[in-house]
């Protein structure tokens, strides 16, 4: 398991970079935004930029919660087991997502 847990680092590591990428790239972080006395377009582009980035940070912070909670299970030996129906979950299915919480069957009954 010592290899799945440099992948979770790793990704975590990736899905942070994601996220400080995401903000510089909204519109609102510009500190000149507010002031600059751009047209009514730029300002809804920017509204819609802003907005799309909001959402795909709320993506990625989802993800790295579910990244912290696996590394958590890491440390105290539960990794890999569903946390449904503690059976544990398939090598292919952790290889795709690590960060896996639950197995294939709870999952497509999770969703539903
Ligand atoms: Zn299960």
């Amino acid at each position: 398991m010592l290899g799945q847990k440099k992948r979770l680092e790793e990704e975590r590591r990736k899905n942070l970079n994601q996220i400080e990428d995401l903000k510089k790239n909204d519109p609102f972080a510009d500190p000149d935004h507010a002031s600059d006395n751009a047209a009514v377009d730029t300002d809804v582009r920017e509204q819609v930029g802003h907005d799309t980035i909001e959402a795909e940070i709320k993506d990625l912070q989802k993800r790295a919660t579910e990244i912290d909670n696996a590394l958590k299970k890491i440390n105290k030996n539960l990794y890999g087991y569903c946390e449904r129906c503690k059976k544990s979950i398939p090598q292919a299915r952790l290889k795709l997502i690590p960060e896996a919480s639950f197995c294939i069957d709870c999952e497509k009954r999770l969703r539903k």
